[in-house]
Parts: C-alpha cells; sequence; structure tokens
C-alpha cells in the first residue's frame, strides 16, 4: 500500500507554444493533501509506523504537515502539529479537517519547531520537512512513474524549499539510470537558499525570507542539496514574485487547477524560452500546494503589480 496516488503525466500544449520545447506536466498537485509531499512523508510515516510509533509530530504549517496529517489519518496514528502564529486560518482549517491537533505556539517556525521537538515522546516519530532520507526516497517514486511510462526527459523542472523534492527527485533519476538528465532547481529571489549554497559552494543560511512563495521559505537547504551540486548536473535559476503569480493563473486559465506560488516558480519557466533552450523535452514538476486560495493569489498579484 502507498498513501500517495499515481499521478498524471501529460504534455501541455499551450506551455509547450511558449517555451518553445515540448513541456510535459507531472501533476502531483493532483495527490490527496495537494502536494508531492505526501509522496515523501507519506513513506516516512508508514516506515515509522510499521516501526511501532503511535503518534507523529510535526512543525509544519504547510503541506508537509498537511501531508503528516493525512498520512495519520489514514494509518489511525494521532498527530500533533505545532504552528507559529503567522501560519493562517486556511492551513490550521486544513490540519483540523485532516484530524490533526494543532497547536499554535511561538512568533516564529523555530519556537515551534522547539516545542514541537519537546513533545516527541519514546516510540514518538517527528516528521522533518525536507531533511531525511526517508522523505527522499518516498520522492523518488514520482521519477519512477515517468520511467515507467517511458517517458525520459531532457531535463526536470522542480521548485527548491529545503530541498527535499530535489533530492528525492535525483535519488530517481538515478535509481532509474538517467544519471545524465539535468535538474533546474527554481526558487523566488527572496527564498534563494540553494542559489546562496550554489554561489558559495557550500551550505549557507540566508538572512532572511522576503517572498509570497511561503513554501520556499527555508533560510538554509539540507546538506544532501549541497553534496548534489558535486555528483549529478543542477542549474539554479531565480524567477520574481511576480512571475510566480502570473505562472500560478496562467496554469489555472490553461490547466483548471491552482496551485500555489511555490509551484508557480518553476511553472514560470515555460514563459522563460531563454531558461530552456537547447532541451526538446523538459518534465515540469507540478508539485502543488493547498495553502494558497485564489483570493490569497489575486490580492497578493494586485500588491506587487502582476
Ligand atoms: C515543500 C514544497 C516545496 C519545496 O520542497 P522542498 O522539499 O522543501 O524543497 C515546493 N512547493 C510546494 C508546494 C511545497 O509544498
Amino acid at each position: 500500500m502507498t498513501l500517495h496516488i499515481q499521478t498524471p503525466l501529460y504534455e501541455s500544449r499551450p506551455m509547450s507554444a511558449s517555451a518553445g520545447c515540448q513541456v510535459w506536466l507531472k501533476l502531483d498537485a493532483l495527490q490527496p493533501c495537494g502536494s508531492f509531499k505526501l509522496r515523501g512523508v507519506g513513506h516516512a510515516c508508514e516506515v515509522h509506523h510499521g516501526r511501532g510509533a503511535r503518534h507523529f509530530v510535526s512543525s509544519s504549517g504547510g503541506n508537509a504537515g498537511l501531508a503528516v496529517a493525512y498520512a495519520g489519518r489514514r494509518l489511525g496514528v494521532a498527530v500533533t502539529v505545532v504552528v507559529p502564529e503567522t501560519t493562517t486560518a486556511r492551513a490550521k482549517e486544513l490540519l483540523t479537517l485532516e484530524g490533526a491537533k494543532v497547536i499554535v505556539h511561538g512568533a516564529s517556525w523555530q519556537e515551534a519547531n522547539e516545542l514541537a521537538q519537546s513533545l516527541v515522546g519514546p516510540g514518538d516519530a517527528f516528521i522533518h520537512p525536507f531533511d531525511d532520507p526517508l522523505l527522499w526516497a518516498g520522492h523518488a517514486s514520482l521519477i519512477d512513474e515517468v520511467a515507467q511510462a517511458g517517458e525520459k526527459p531532457d531535463a526536470v523542472v522542480l521548485s527548491v524549499g529545503g530541498g527535499g523534492l530535489l533530492c528525492g527527485v535525483i535519488e530517481g533519476l538515478r535509481r532509474n539510470g538517467w544519471h545524465d538528465v539535468p535538474v533546474i532547481a527554481v526558487e523566488t529571489h527572496g527564498a534563494a537558499s540553494f542559489h546562496a549554497a550554489v554561489q558559495a559552494g557550500q551550505g549557507v543560511a540566508i538572512d532572511r525570507i522576503d517572498s509570497i512563495a511561503t513554501s520556499l521559505g527555508a533560510k538554509r537547504v539540507c546538506e544532501q542539496a549541497v553534496k548534489e551540486l558535486a555528483a549529478h548536473p543542477i542549474h539554479s535559476v531565480l524567477v520574481s514574485d511576480q512571475q510566480a503569480l502570473q505562472a500560478c493563473e496562467r496554469f489555472l486559465d490553461d490547466h483548471r487547477v491552482l496551485v500555489e506560488p511555490a509551484c508557480g516558480a518553476a511553472l514560470a519557466l515555460a514563459s522563460e524560452p531563454a531558461a530552456l533552450a537547447g532541451y526538446g523535452k523538459v518534465l515540469m514538476v507540478v508539485c502543488g500546494g493547498a495553502t494558497a486560495t485564489l483570493a490569497q493569489i489575486r490580492q497578493w498579484s494586485a500588491a506587487v503589480g502582476a
């Protein structure tokens, strides 16, 4: 049994037309809890459940927390999610709807995370949002599905927050013998922690996050993502919040699916033919995200003049 579902894979005609190459979509926005996170989180939760865990703890008010809540409900394991005061009403509502116990604590994620850590008792499992080999192994299933369909791309485009998706996709490429397929790692300017590591040639923390793509808001990427720079071809690309928002609106018009700006950042490359020049066929990971509403996206768009 797996908790995630196999998602659609098809070519986007409108995006191919604007990109000037074939753009294939892997639609993980259609996972039951709205993002690819369920692949890795679901896998980690199943492993911990198999080892007898009776309680899952998360400190993510975003899609990782939602995936833990979903996995816990499906597995019959109690879930506690500690979120900071800045968490939106929408996110808390989605967590509660999945049956998780939500504790609001602290002004920032650091404080919420400290309390969450203190709640992890013996036999409980803390589920990290991006830095855990169990997560990467689960995320890799996304590439397994593309390989099973026989659709080898010339490049994979994805967004980077803490780097869990990046590590998982590279693990998937590797285990399917696709070592030669480069990854185009997209962030917004205000959440460019992977880009900072690329420039420094080592893991570094950025001072602050200043982007509406909140799901990309890790100040430092996991060490494995930095290690992959030496092991796999990766190109780091930055887009503006405005480009990410425009891509969300376009994707809703073209494909009738609403995604977060965190996902829009990757999708924005379809409107930047220069970024995809030289590739015949590109796979876009439509990572999704459940925490943005259409009203919120319109409000942000108005604020940044998109
Ligand atoms: C978590 C998340 C990301 C970033 O994934 P990382 O594994 O943290 O790099 C991107 N988009 C969405 C919608 C997410 O939920």
